[in-house]
């Protein structure tokens, strides 16, 4: 017989009855579970299609149809208090308020349907000086999971204590947008309203959207409340000296997997903030990638799956309810969502009160032109982060298929609520501030390219050269530079083979055809870079590469 609690169960009532009036709901037909343990979400979700638990303990959900971040359908609602600090574009699109009022509805109507609705009340920031409290209603329990592993856990009194919570998702991604309301262009609508707080999603229910949605949030929040400079990055710390590391970088380029260290603390996996303090994380847990996940490449992720994960959109084995990571039947986006606590060097509280001392910018080139690692002086960081280049891989995002190359400014372009240049002036300003050393580092193919069947760098010969960073022997390095984008390439780095450092040396088509893949890749960064001609320094213009 389960034991009654009473402690907090008085706050929780009163959040569930504020939820029932604002939903308009009757009682009798539905159920509101707030902040429920997993134990209880496993129960629930496990009356969902498809759900299942896996043999290492954690939890098999599927999204659907959307396996991946839709960003063509994420608008932010024209109002007046947000209209004149927006970045509007195609990154964020307008709708009207009228619009919002609909889907809001629609959403909420959609919610009044369901016999079980979950709130999960936590927080985003770990800096208690800047944290938001976040309340998450949504309707499948494989979300309400999701979200109680990527925010912050209130403790018993935090919640008890909660009160309005600063920002609100209203989450019925399982029912779709009406393509007759004004604004809609598909059956899928993720909206955030920056007068309201609150952020409705239809017709989608792939995880990462509320996450990302509140990622927004803070890029909009911080910047122009705080002054604190929100980072699409992971970020890490040396057990002996405290120095920090902050990895920027796309989809797909390593994030999650360089920062998961061993013999580094753990800061956080993909969303931070920098303040006058030094470096906090956004997030309460970790959302990796599981494709060719291996217990032996990385046993920090690989052990982090287990009881209290979500895995989303895996193939297992209908026997053994054994994963199998190799497989991308459903798609090369597959993911597992866990408390950060579940790796073992993770920093609890989630930040460190010193600043970054490594900034590392990371892109997954394709084209096998960039080298394994580059030293980049204080310009040539701000245009490479302006740039944000990278190669889309398959997965994150809905209908990429093929290597492409991508620009995506500030390594995070679907995210920022504001102009580009403005966080860039604000990473600037912090980096000289704080004297940080700076290089990037290709994690992609390297010295031939993917579609002539050249390789991937190696995880261990990255995860080197990080090694080399942190002990300080590449800063001493010797180094030589590299044609057209006038990088500098170390001469040795200890523990990788001496061939993989310059590529222009040792392309496997010959030289002259690295110098034609080089001019090809540069003139797609001038290009790009057109757009940012007129707000950039002279200085960083000239840090590009030049034709
Ligand atoms: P997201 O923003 O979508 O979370 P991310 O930057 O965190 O992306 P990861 O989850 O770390 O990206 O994905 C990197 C993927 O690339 C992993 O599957 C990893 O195993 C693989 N990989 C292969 N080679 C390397 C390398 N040299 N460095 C880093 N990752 C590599
Ligand atoms: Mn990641």
């Amino acid at each position: 017989m389960p034991s009654k609690s009473n402690s907090a169960a008085t706050d929780a009532i009163s959040v569930e009855q504020k939820i029932r009036r604002e939903l308009n709901l009757s009682k009798e037909v539905i159920t509101i579970r707030r902040n429920a343990p997993a134990a209880v979400l496993y129960e629930d979700a496990l009356h969902e299609r498809k759900t299942v638990i896996a043999s290492s303990g954690a939890l098999i959900a599927y999204s659907g149809e959307k396996t991946g971040r839709s960003p063509k359908d994420k608008r932010i609602v024209e109002e007046e208090t947000s209209k004149d600090n927006v970045w509007w574009g195609p990154v964020n699109k307008p709708c009207s308020e009228r619009t919002w009022e609909i889907n809001r509805e629609r959403a909420a109507d959609y919610l009044r349907t369901r016999d079980h609705l979950y709130i999960v009340d936590a927080f985003a920031g770990w800096d208690p000086k800047y944290r938001i409290k976040v309340r998450v209603v949504c309707a499948r329990a494989y979300h309400a999971l999701f979200m109680t592993n990527m925010l912050i856990r209130p403790s018993k009194e935090e919640l008890a204590n909660f009160g309005e919570p600063d920002f609100t998702v209203w989450n019925a991604g399982q029912f779709p947008a009406n393509m007759h309301t004004q604004d809609m262009s598909s059956k899928s609508t993720i909206e955030i309203n920056f007068k309201a707080m609150e952020m409705v999603i239809l017709g989608t229910e792939y995880a990462g959207e509320m996450k990302k949605g509140i990622f927004t949030v803070m890029f909009y929040l911080m910047p122009v409340h705080h002054n604190v400079l929100t980072l699409h990055s992971s970020a890490n710390q040396g057990i002996k000296n405290g120095d920090v590391t902050l990895f920027f970088g796309l989809s797909g380029t390593g994030k999650t997997t360089l920062s998961a260290d061993p013999h580094r603390l753990l800061i956080g996996d993909d969303e931070h903030c920098w303040s006058d303090q030094g470096v906090f994380n956004i997030e309460g847990g970790c959302y990796a990638k599981c494709i060719n996940l291996s217990a032996e490449k990385e046993p920090e992720i690989f052990d982090a799956i287990r009881f209290g994960s979500v895995l989303e959109n895996v193939a297992y084995d209908e026997k053994s309810h054994e994963v199998d990571y190799d497989d991308s039947t459903i798609t090369e986006n597959t993911r597992c969502a866990y408390p950060i606590e579940y790796i073992p060097s993770a920093k609890i509280p989630c930040l460190a009160d010193s600043h970054p001392k490594n900034i590392i910018l990371l892109t997954c080139d394709a084209s096998g032109v960039l080298p394994p690692v580059a030293k980049l002086s204080p310009e040539q960081v701000m245009y490479h982060f302006i740039s944000g280049y990278t190669s889309k891989m398959a997965g994150t995002e809905q209908g990429v298929t093929e290597p492409e190359p991508t620009f995506s400014s500030c390594f995070g372009q679907p995210f920022l609520a504001l102009h580009p240049i403005r966080y860039a002036k604000m990473l600037a300003a912090k980096m000289s501030e704080h004297k940080a050393n700076a290089y990037l580092i290709n994690t992609g193919w390297t010295g031939s390219s993917y579609v002539s069947g050249g390789k991937r760098c190696p995880l261990k010969y990255t995860r080197a050269i990080l090694d080399a960073i942190h002990d300080g022997s590449l800063a001493q390095a010797n180094y030589e530079s590299l044609p057209i984008f006038n990088l500098e390439v170390p001469t040795a780095v200890n523990g990788v083979p001496h061939e993989l450092l310059n590529p222009a040396k040792n392309w496997a088509q010959g030289e002259a055809k690295y110098n034609g893949a080089v001019s090809n890749l540069a003139s797609l960064f001038v290009e790009n870079f057109k757009i940012y001609q007129d707000k950039a320094t002279p200085d960083v213009l000239a840090a590009g590469p030049i034709l």
